[in-house]
């Protein structure tokens, strides 16, 4: 574990994103489609659930894409930061899209609908076949990479979650079990939400400058402090340039500072190495005036 913080964007996993995101896209038109022409509420809600997640892949394509573009004179951070706008967007957009759903499906509680058992059942069912078919994608990686054992995981839930589609178009076909359909309806509708939930915290975290949910800003504290000749360290801060790069300045106190810039240098890439802030500014101080440095008192004051 060296590398804890890091994401490198997958070469080998290309094909399994461009495959996930064309599958899904056709997917999804196919089951709004049928949900409508159906009037089954379930189909719609995971075809929500499904551009819910291309939604999640393209972002992850995105950033990979922004960070490769250069900063320019007025824009110095680059456009990384993109990247946590489109975010809390795509959050804001699903749960909007969670809360009609759940307002329609207690509306099918009050006033029945006859939804389509058979056509919900074949439409569920190459959901099944699909996201089953995308899990296979991310079979062999699952073990050695943690990202790729979370795309793999969630196409194996989203599999399960379509088969209980399948299983109640079943039951609304054969036993005309119409209320089924609200109900799964609103368990993916709970599932969307609770996902959402969480990206949508991480990214608002970001927006407003937070740490990075996996960095521990003790850690990075008690590892700056116990550098050779660092006596004392304020002015901390960590936050996110994008939703995959963090950024850091720190003031440290070395009354006898070093001679030339090895110890910075080392300093930059171990907190690239074992943190994953890319980018670090480090201001030495003697220390000969007492706390001269916050940010709310110049040094030259
Ligand atoms: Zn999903
Ligand atoms: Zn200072």
């Amino acid at each position: 574990m060296n590398h804890p913080y890091h994401q490198h964007p997958k070469p080998d996993y290309n094909r399994a994103f461009a495959a996930g995101v064309a599958l899904n896209l056709i997917f999804i038109t196919v089951e709004a489609v049928y949900g409508v022409l159906a009037s089954s509420l379930a189909l719609i809600t995971d075809a929500g659930h499904n551009l819910g997640d291309v939604m999640g892949l393209l972002l992850a394509w995105g950033a990979t894409y922004l960070a490769t573009k250069r900063p320019t004179l007025r824009r110095t951070y680059g456009y990384s930061r993109l990247t946590i706008l489109a975010s809390v967007t795509s959050g804001l957009l699903l749960l909007l899209a969670v809360t009609i759903i759940a307002w329609e499906a207690v509306n099918r509680f009050l006033e029945p609908v006859t939804p389509a058992g058979h056509t919900i059942m074949v439409v569920a069912g190459i959901g099944v076949i699909i996201n089953a078919f995308t899990a296979w994608f991310f079979v062999s990686g699952k073990d050695h990479d943690l990202n790729i054992r979370g795309a793999y995981l969630h196409m194996t839930a989203d599999a399960a979650v379509s088969l209980g589609v399948v299983i109640s178009g079943l039951m609304i076909w054969q036993f005309g079990l119409n209320w089924l359909d609200p109900l799964s309806s609103l368990l993916i509708a709970a599932v969307i939400f609770w996902s959402t939930w969480g990206l949508l915290r991480d990214s608002l975290n970001l927006a407003i400058d937070g740490v990075p949910r996996d960095l521990d800003p003790t850690l990075v504290r008690e590892w700056l402090a116990q550098q050779p000749g660092v006596e004392d360290l304020h002015d901390l801060h960590i936050w996110p340039m994008s939703t995959t790069k963090t950024a850091l300045t720190v003031h440290l106190l070395m009354p006898v500072p070093p001679v030339d810039d090895e110890f910075l240098h080392k300093l930059t890439q171990q907190l690239h190495e074992q943190f994953g802030i890319s980018h670090a500014t480090i201001q030495l101080e003697r220390g000969q005036v007492d706390r001269v440095c916050t940010q709310s008192k110049n040094c030259a004051d």
